[in-house]
C-alpha cells in the first residue's frame, strides 16, 4: 500500500508501544537463530523481557560493520538459506562485501518502505519511473525497481551508465521520474545541457535521489538545472538498503519508517545515546526483518534526530540531511572537516561548477587539504590572473567559514571524472601509515 495513513501518522506513543513490542519479537527470533547475538546479549546480561520501554534499547549490545565480516557471508543470517529469495552485498570498495539476506517477507516489506518514499515524494501509480540506480548487488537498483512496482508506476530499468541513452529515454518515454544518486543527476543535468536537451521542458519532474551524502546547496542547484523536485532516499545494504528514511513534501527532514526501523543517535565517542536534536551517530534497529536483522547497528553515519508537525501529516521521527560518514572526516589542523562542508561553501561560489574532489596529504607532520574544483567555461578562458583570484576567493570564504587553511587549486571544466554512482569525493595520499 503506497500511502498508508494508519502507520505514517500514528501518535508518537502508539508507534513507541509498537517499536518496543516488535524489538522484543526480533531479539527473541535472533537469540534462537543466531549464535552471535546469543553470545553477545548473554555478555551483555539482557534478554528480551528485559525490554519494557523504548529506552531499554540502550541495554542492548552495538552491532558492527566488521561483525558483519566475520560473520561473512550468512552467519547472522536467521533463517535456514533456502527460505532467502535474495541476497544483495553492498559495495565493498573498504574492504570484503557485506551481505544482505531478504525473506519473501522481507521483501514485501522492502517494496512497502520504497512505495512509501514514492509516495510521499509525489510520485503516483501511471507515473514513468526511469530507474538509473546501478542494477546488480548495490540494493539501489532492485530496491527502487521493487518500490515503483509496488507503487504501480511504469518502470524502466536503464541501471546507471549510457548517460546520452538515458537522455534520450527520458525524452522519448516521457519519464515523470528519474531515481539515481545525486551526483549522477548533476552528470546527466550537464550532458543534457551539453546535447541542448532543455530537461526542464521535458514531463519529468521529480528526482528521487540518495545513496551518497549531499548538500541542500546540490539539491537546489540539480533542481534548478533539471526543473524538478529533488527528494531525498535514504538507506543502507545492512538494513535492506533503501527505505529507511525519505523526505516528504516539506523537504525539511527525513521521515524515519519507524515501524520498521528504530532510530538512535549516540556519541561516537562515548557511545552514550544523546539528546533528541543534538548531532551524532545514527544507530539502527531493524523490527520486523526476518532473515537478518541487525540489533543497534552503529551506521557511522552523522546526523541528528528530531520530532516536529510535519505539514504532511506524518508522525514519524525526522533526521537532518547526513553530515558525513565518520570514515570520510578528516582532521586538519585540529579541527574536524566533511566533505559536505566543503561542498556546501563551493556552491556558494558562482564561478565554479559543483565538480569537487579533496586531496589528503602530508606536508612534514601535518594532513594538509587541497581542494580541486573546476572553473566554469568562460572563467577558466579569462586566464591565470582570473584564476588566481577565484582561488584566493574561495580559499577565504572556507577559512572565514571553518577556520582552516586548506589550498584550492581551480581547475579546467571537465577535469574531474563524472560519477555514474557514489561520486569519490575524498582522495587520500597519504603515506598508508599516516592514515
Ligand atoms: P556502502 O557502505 O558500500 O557504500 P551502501 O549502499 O549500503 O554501501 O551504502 C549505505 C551508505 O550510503 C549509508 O550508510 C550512507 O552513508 C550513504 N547514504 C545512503 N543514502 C544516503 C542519503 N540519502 N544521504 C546521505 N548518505 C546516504
Ligand atoms: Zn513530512
Amino acid at each position: 500500500m503506497p500511502w498508508n495513513e494508519k502507520s505514517e501518522c500514528m501518535p508518537v506513543a502508539q508507534i513507541q508501544a509498537l517499536q518496543v513490542e516488535k524489538l522484543k519479537e526480533t531479539l527473541e527470533w535472533v537469540t534462537k537463530r543466531v549464535p552471535f547475538y546469543k553470545k553477545s546479549f548473554k555478555e551483555a546480561g539482557i534478554k528480551a523481557a528485559d525490554i519494557k520501554g523504548i529506552e531499554d534499547v540502550a541495554k542492548l549490545p552495538f552491532t558492527v560493520k566488521n561483525d558483519l565480516r566475520d560473520n561473512y557471508p550468512f552467519g547472522l543470517c536467521a533463517v535456514p538459506l533456502k527460505e532467502v529469495m535474495r541476497v544483495h552485498a553492498s559495495s565493498g570498495t573498504t574492504g570484503k562485501p557485506i551481505t544482505g539476506p531478504y525473506t519473501a517477507d522481507d521483501l514485501a516489506q522492502w517494496g512497502e518502505c520504497m512505495a512509501r518514499n514514492f509516495h510521499a515524494a509525489g510520485v503516483r501509480p501511471g507515473h514513468v519511473v526511469q530507474n538509473a540506480y546501478g542494477y546488480g548487488l548495490f540494493t539501489g537498483g532492485l530496491g527502487f525497481h521493487q518500490g515503483a512496482t509496488t507503487m504501480g508506476c511504469t518502470v524502466v530499468p536503464t541501471s546507471s551508465g549510457l548517460t546520452e541513452r538515458q537522455i534520450t529515454l527520458l525524452k522519448d518515454f516521457e519519464t515523470n521520474v528519474l531515481c539515481c544518486t545525486p551526483s549522477y543527476a548533476l552528470t546527466i543535468a550537464e550532458r543534457a545541457e551539453e546535447l541542448k536537451v532543455d530537461l526542464k521542458k521535458l514531463p519529468l519532474s521529480i528526482g528521487i535521489f540518495g545513496a551518497e551524502p549531499w548538500t541542500a546547496g546540490m539539491r537546489d542547484e540539480i533542481e534548478a538545472r533539471m526543473g524538478i523536485k529533488a527528494m531525498e532516499a535514504y538507506g543502507l545494504t545492512e538494513l535492506g538498503g533503501p527505505g529507511v528514511g525519505f523526505d516528504c513534501e516539506a523537504q525539511s527532514g527525513i521521515h524515519i519508517n519507524e515501524d520498521y526501523y528504530l532510530a538512535e543517535v549516540v556519541d561516537p565517542i562515548t557511545l552514550e545515546p544523546v539528546p533528541l536534536g543534538e548531532k551524532g551517530e545514527l544507530i539502527f534497529t531493524s523490527l520486523q526483518r526476518r532473515a537478518m536483522p541487525m540489533i543497534r547497528y552503529r551506521t557511522k553515519d552523522i546526523t541528528r534526530l528530531y520530532r516536529e508537525k510535519c505539514v504532511c501529516g506524518r508522525t514519524f521521527v525526522k533526521m537532518d540531511k547526513i553530515f558525513g560518514r565518520t570514515d570520510d572526516m578528516l582532521i586538519i589542523s585540529g579541527v574536524n572537516v566533511f566533505p559536505s562542508q566543503i561542498e556546501s561553501l563551493l556552491l556558494d561560489i558562482e564561478e565554479v561548477e559543483p565538480q569537487y574532489r579533496m586531496l589528503v596529504r602530508k606536508k612534514g607532520y601535518l594532513d594538509q587539504l587541497v581542494v580541486q574544483v573546476e572553473a566554469k567555461q568562460e572563467v577558466y578562458a579569462a586566464g591565470d590572473r582570473k584564476k588566481f583570484e577565484v582561488e584566493a576567493k574561495i580559499m577565504a570564504h572556507i577559512r572565514g567559514n571553518m577556520g582552516i587553511s586548506v589550498e584550492v587549486n581551480l581547475v579546467e571544466p571537465k577535469f574531474i571524472a563524472r560519477s555514474e554512482g557514489k561520486a569519490l569525493r575524498v582522495v587520500d595520499e597519504r603515506p598508508k601509515q599516516f592514515r
